[in-house]
C-alpha cells in the first residue's frame, strides 16, 4: 500500500513555546492537520479531511469566529485535501472512502469536498453529533454536515491489536485499515491504524497533542496541556489513552509509528520518509 502524508491545514495559535516548546513566547506556534491518503487495491482512502475548501474562502462562517481567533488557521486553498490530491495527479472522484477519528471541525471540515465518499466513523461519535449532551452542544459545526455525508458507523468491538481492547475491520475496505477505540477527547474518538506492508501507522487523532506525551519521560508544553484538558469529553479515558499509547510507542515503536493529528514534529518526521 502506498501512503501519502498530507498536512491539510496549518494553524498558528498564539503562545509560542507554551504550545510547541520551541524558543520564544511572543510568537505564533505551528500546528498541522495530519491526514493520510492511502492507495489501496480498492481505490483511494482518505484518513481525516482537514478543514475543507470553504475554510479557505470564509473561515469564520465555516469554522466559527471563536475557533478562528484562538487557532488562527491559515486560509490556503492549495492546502486542502482535495487540492493536494489533485496536485498528486489523482482524481478526487476516486476517493471512495474516508475514515475519521472524530467529527471536530478540523478533522471533518473537508467532507464537503468528497460528498460521494462513504464516511467511516464510530457509532458513538455519530451519537454525540446527532444527540449531544449539554457539554457537547455547539462542539460540532452543523454547517459542515449539511450536505448529508454517507455515514458507515461501527460499534467499538472487535479483536485485540497491540494491547488495545477492540478493533473493527471496515466495511468494503482492505483488512489493513482498522479503527482503534480511543474515547476521551470526544466520546466516540478513534485511532486509525494502517498496515502499510512496511510497518504499522497509527493516526491517534486528538487522543494526544504533543510528541513528548508518548515519550519515555512524558512532557507537554503547559499551554497545550491546558487546551487539551479544556477540549476533553472523558478525562480518565483521555489520560489512560496517554498511558496506553506511551506503552505502545515504548514497547512496539519499531513496529508501529504513532502520530497525533496536530503535532508538526511527527508530521515532518513521517512525511519526509514517506512509506512506499
Ligand atoms: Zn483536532
Amino acid at each position: 500500500m502506498r501512503v501519502h502524508h498530507l498536512n491539510c491545514g496549518t494553524m498558528r495559535p498564539l503562545g509560542g513555546k507554551l504550545i510547541d516548546r520551541r524558543p520564544g513566547l511572543f510568537r505564533r506556534a505551528t500546528m498541522v492537520c495530519h491526514c493520510l491518503l492511502l492507495e489501496t487495491g480498492t481505490g483511494l482512502v482518505l484518513v481525516e479531511t482537514g478543514m475543507g475548501t470553504p475554510a479557505a474562502v470564509d473561515r469564520n462562517a465555516w469554522l466559527g469566529a471563536g475557533f478562528v481567533r484562538r487557532s488562527n488557521p491559515i486560509a490556503d486553498p492549495a492546502r486542502t485535501a482535495v487540492a493536494q490530491i489533485r496536485a498528486l495527479g489523482f482524481d478526487p472522484a476516486d476517493v471512495r472512502d474516508i475514515v475519521l477519528t472524530h467529527l471536530d471541525l478540523d478533522h471533518a471540515g473537508g467532507l464537503i469536498d468528497f460528498p460521494w465518499a462513504r464516511v467511516h466513523v464510530y457509532a458513538e461519535e455519530l451519537r454525540a453529533f446527532t444527540d449531544p449532551r449539554d457539554d457537547e452542544r455547539g462542539r460540532y459545526r452543523r454547517i459542515q454536515f449539511a450536505h448529508g455525508p454517507q455515514w458507515t458507523s461501527y460499534a467499538d468491538t472487535g479483536e485485540p491489536w497491540f494491547g488495545f481492547g477492540a478493533v473493527r475491520q471496515l466495511d468494503g475496505l482492505p483488512p489493513e485499515i482498522l479503527l482503534i477505540p480511543l474515547s476521551g477527547h470526544t466520546r466516540g474518538h478513534a485511532g486509525v491504524a494502517v498496515d502499510t506492508g512496511h510497518g504499522w501507522l497509527l493516526n491517534a487523532g486528538d487522543s494526544y497533542f504533543f510528541h513528548g506525551q508518548v515519550a519515555a519521560a512524558p512532557h507537554c508544553p503547559p499551554g497545550l496541556n491546558w487546551f487539551e484538558g479544556r477540549m476533553e469529553t472523558v478525562k480518565g479515558a483521555r489520560l489512560d489513552n496517554h498511558r496506553r499509547l506511551r506503552q505502545l510507542v515504548q514497547e512496539h515503536g519499531d513496529e508501529v509509528s504513532v502520530f497525533a493529528a496536530h503535532d508538526e514534529t511527527e508530521f515532518l518526521r513521517l512525511s519526509t520518509r514517506s512509506s512506499v
